[in-house]
């Protein structure tokens, strides 16, 4: 990346373009030791928009551009993907569970679904593609935490398909895990870490 990279400054405010109780607490998490005004997009009244991309990165865009133009905006797409599956739910992650009627029954379907393949391969991986709209230039960056999905799913914590996912290296699933955990190796923050890195001025 070049030294002309738009930096964000302490106090500038910055729009979360989601509207995800869940991420949002995530990002709130990560960025308070960074001096910035966070604002959701519900906070400026700004309603979700449809998924209509084909890829993360499009949606990630879809809701970065969703914000006016005068605020920095930061939007995150993400979701689970089961690799015997062929990386689904993938982008329709929350459409997905939406669908079924709720978490507990997405998380049920899936295992099935893997269980019928007779593969015994429960290898899956979290995805985040997060957008900073900063001075009218979009930068894209791109996160990804290993792992296997786990039956039953375990613990109360976080989010979505939390209770579902063991990342690689730990036993216990994301939803066992205390947020401060979660946070310092999930797929968010992954990708976050590479945007303060390129955009953000430490003084
Ligand atoms: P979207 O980015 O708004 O399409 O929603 C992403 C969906 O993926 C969420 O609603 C969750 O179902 C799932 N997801 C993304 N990140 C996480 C996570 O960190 N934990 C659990 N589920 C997640």
């Amino acid at each position: 990346m070049q030294s002309d990279t738009p930096k964000l400054g302490k106090q500038d405010t910055i729009v979360l373009a989601s509207h995800n109780n869940g991420k949002i607490k995530e990002f709130k998490t990560l960025l308070s030791k960074y001096n910035l005004n966070i604002v959701t997009a519900a906070d400026i009244g700004i309603k979700d928009i449809e998924e209509t991309g084909r890829t993360f990165e499009e949606n990630s865009k879809i809701k970065a551009e969703n914000i006016p133009n005068k605020y920095i905006a930061i939007s995150d797409d993400s979701g689970l993907c089961i690799s015997c599956l062929s990386n689904k739910p993938g982008i329709f992650s929350a459409r997905y569970a939406k669908k079924s009627g709720g978490w507990s029954v997405a998380m049920e379907n899936l295992y099935k679904e893997v269980k019928k393949k007779k593969l015994n391969d429960f290898s899956a991986k979290f995805v985040c593609c997060l957008t900073i709209r900063i001075n009218n230039n979009y930068f894209v960056y791109n996160g990804e935490v290993y792992g296997k999905i786990v039956w039953p799913p375990k613990g109360e914590n976080g989010f979505g398909y939390d209770p579902f996912f063991v990342p690689k290296g730990y036993s216990k699933t994301f939803g066992e895990m205390k947020h401060d955990k979660k946070i310092l190796i999930d797929h968010r923050s992954i990708a976050l870490k590479k945007l303060i890195k390129e955009h953000l001025i430490y003084n």
